[in-house]
């Protein structure tokens, strides 16, 4: 990935300056349940303020598919962000109408704009060129601040950029600085801890990932249709047919390509993960039951494999692990990251949640922000809305 320009560096002083952020934040009624991605641009935004530039907000919520939503308009969003950067924020009605241009151009030092939800335009997702330049004319800079939408080539993403200059806002700036450790750092021992719920959803990843690393740690339900691959009889684990070939596939192109692909060697069973009536640790799975979490023999196995790790990526948690029966295998995995000497990264929703679960959020290198952009960004190296702002 080439090095991109980012706010810090970019001329912005003065300017009215469009900024996409990430606000698609859980509602509760009118009330944001959950503020953690208005939090997470704030400094961009105060960066903004302190260098003289007139930031204008632009997020999407929800799905209102191109149309008006009454519950998804960004009133709440727009108070709790005034709230946090303790200063007054004025809504625009809208995103593009004359109106909104006046208010933009109204704009003095000091003063940030929030837009309206810019999916309420059906030409922000089908990236219609004609709605980016109205858009773009609010502003005279754009940065983008959004990396959970960057792998969306939407008109605030990637649109705008072609009529105005643009930079990596201060959040993406870090997930691209990871992004690019990944990738072109070359620390190794490289390990990639890999489980969840669908080897198809992950299969990209591997196969991008496997000229990186040295070793995949797998885990999760996606364990038992490699283990399948192999030949091991799983029992009633889940595993997705249409990927065995594939699974048999990657597990040689690992072979050959002096990759480790470390499966399970021990399970946690269960009927189900609800049923949990005689559940148990065994190394070979009798018929009609399920693994739910990799067994103690693996866990340790893995942990051996993660402390002489220099650069260790976590994507998909290795059980079940919102039953605390079946969370021991992704909680130790997440306790050697949190002892590692090395570079940990996180990323996945839910792979994020269990980190913060077992408190090992602080002491973890970098955890995405991204969810579906982090998995997109993993599978192909970079990302529409990153590859469309200039180079530094
Ligand atoms: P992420 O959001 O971090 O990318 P995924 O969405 O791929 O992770 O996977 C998370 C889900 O995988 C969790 O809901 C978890 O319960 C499920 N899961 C993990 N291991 C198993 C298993 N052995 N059987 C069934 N589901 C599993
Ligand atoms: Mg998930």
């Amino acid at each position: 990935m080439e090095k991109k320009l980012t706010v810090d560096k970019a001329k912005i002083e003065g300017k009215r300056v469009l900024v996409r952020v990430d606000y698609n934040v859980p509602l509760e009624g009118t009330r944001v349940a959950d503020d953690t991605r208005i939090r997470g641009s704030l400094p961009t935004v105060r960066h903004l303020l302190e260098r003289g530039a007139r930031p204008i907000l632009v997020s999407h919520l929800g799905r209102p598919d191109g149309k008006v939503v009454e519950s998804l308009r960004m009133d709440p969003v727009v108070k709790r962000a005034g709230e946090l950067l303790g200063r007054p924020v004025r809504k625009a009605p809208g995103c593009i109408e004359s109106e909104v241009q006046g208010m933009a151009r109204a704009m003095k030092e000091g003063d940030v704009l929030f837009l309206e939800n810019v999916r309420f335009y059906a030409g922000e997702e089908e990236g219609d060129p004609k709605f980016a330049g109205q858009l773009a004319a609010l502003a005279e800079a754009y940065v983008n601040d959004a990396f959970g939408a960057c792998h969306r080539p939407h008109a605030s993403v990637v649109g705008v950029t072609r009529h105005l200059s643009s930079s990596a806002g201060l959040l993406l700036k870090k997930e691209i600085e990871y992004a690019r450790c990944i990738f072109e750092s070359g620390e190794t021992p490289f390990a990639a801890v890999l489980g969840g719920a669908k080897v198809s959803d992950k299969i990209p990843i591997l196969e991008s990932l496997i000229e990186t690393v040295d070793s995949f740690l797998i885990g999760g339900a996606m364990a038992y249709t490699f283990l399948r691959a192999r030949g091991v009889d799983v029992g009633a684990s889940r595993v997705e047919e249409a990927c065995l070939e594939t699974a048999a596939r990657i597990l040689e192109k690992c072979e050959a390509g002096n990759v480790r692909a470390l499966l399970p060697v021990d399970h946690v069973v269960a009927r189900s993960p609800k049923d949990t009536a005689g559940m148990q640790t065994v190394t070979d799975i009798p018929a009609g039951w399920m693994g739910c979490d990799i067994g103690p023999q693996t866990a340790a196995l893995y942990e051996g494999e993660l402390a002489r790790s220099r650069m260790v990526i976590l994507n998909g948690p290795m059980g079940v692990f919102e039953n605390p029966k079946f969370a021991q295998g992704t909680k130790r995995i997440v306790r050697a990251m949190a002892e590692s000497q090395g570079v940990t990264i996180v990323g996945g929703g839910d792979s994020v949640h269990a980190v913060e679960t077992f408190g090992a959020a602080e002491r973890m290198s970098h955890i995405s922000t991204g969810g579906g952009a982090f998995l997109e960004m993993l599978a192909h190296r970079t990302l529409p809305g990153i590859e469309a702002l200039a180079g530094a």
